[in-house]
């Protein structure tokens, strides 16, 4: 067996775990595998064992990861990264979900560029949990009016939240954060946790969980 095959096994062990001692369903929890910066083999690996939901950060780089392959059934390729708006139409050419939406212009031209193409792709808002400055996404304070941007203005269909913690807190409190806000809001679905953590995500309500080095080895 290959060892992507393998870590995706035991990944979905893991997952199942966290799930029903938390009192939830492994169902209700999707495997996001993160595969920017990953060797040919290795995605193709990951497809033949069956995974179909990917994570990419750089349109360009998943154009060349995946233009061939969305032949795939099933196949559901996430923007996980940041997005330009000179980008957008590329984007939602080659993209199922955008979890990274963070701004008013940027809803406004993927909201443009959707009706263009006739394309509905659910979206993500994230949110700076952290508040740090170096980081895209919402401020917590800022979500309302900025839900409310995207919906109401734009009309962009906006599935859940999405959160990268800051790397020297615990991240549990910013999972625990980020489902009382999608809760606030009637929201469904909780982008949230990585490699090293996804199983703290799932009982704070992870509904997909974005793992890459664990599943296909460190990047190159
Ligand atoms: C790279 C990346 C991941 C995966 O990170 P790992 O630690 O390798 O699991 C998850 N989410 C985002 C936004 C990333 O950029």
């Amino acid at each position: 067996m290959s060892t992507v095959k393998n870590n995706i096994q035991d990944i979905q062990a893991k997952i199942k775990k966290a799930a029903e001692s938390s009192g939830r369903k492994a169902e209700e929890v999707n495997l996001v595998a993160v595969s920017k910066r990953q060797p040919d083999e290795r995605i193709q690996a990951a497809l033949d064992a069956g995974q179909r939901i990917f994570g990419e950060n750089r349109v360009q780089e998943a154009y060349d990861h995946w233009a061939d392959r969305k032949t795939y059934a099933g196949l559901k390729i996430h923007l996980i990264g940041p997005l330009q708006t000179n980008k957008v139409k590329e984007a939602v050419a080659l993209f199922d979900c955008i979890e990274t939406v963070d701004r008013p212009k940027l809803a406004r031209a993927l909201a443009n560029e959707m009706s263009e193409q006739d394309r509905v792709l659910p979206c993500f808002i994230q949110v700076n949990t952290g508040e740090e400055a170096q980081k895209s996404g919402v401020h917590p304070d800022d979500l309302p009016d900025f839900l409310d941007y995207c919906r109401r203005h734009c009309g962009l269909i906006i599935a859940g939240l999405m959160c990268i913690p800051p790397v020297d807190e615990p991240a549990v409190l910013h999972f625990a954060l980020l489902k009382k806000l999608a809760d606030i809001h009637g929201l469904k679905e909780l982008s949230m946790g990585m490699s090293a953590d996804f199983e703290k995500a799932i009982p704070l309500g992870a509904t997909y969980v974005r793992v890459g080095s664990a599943l296909f080895g460190e990047r190159v």
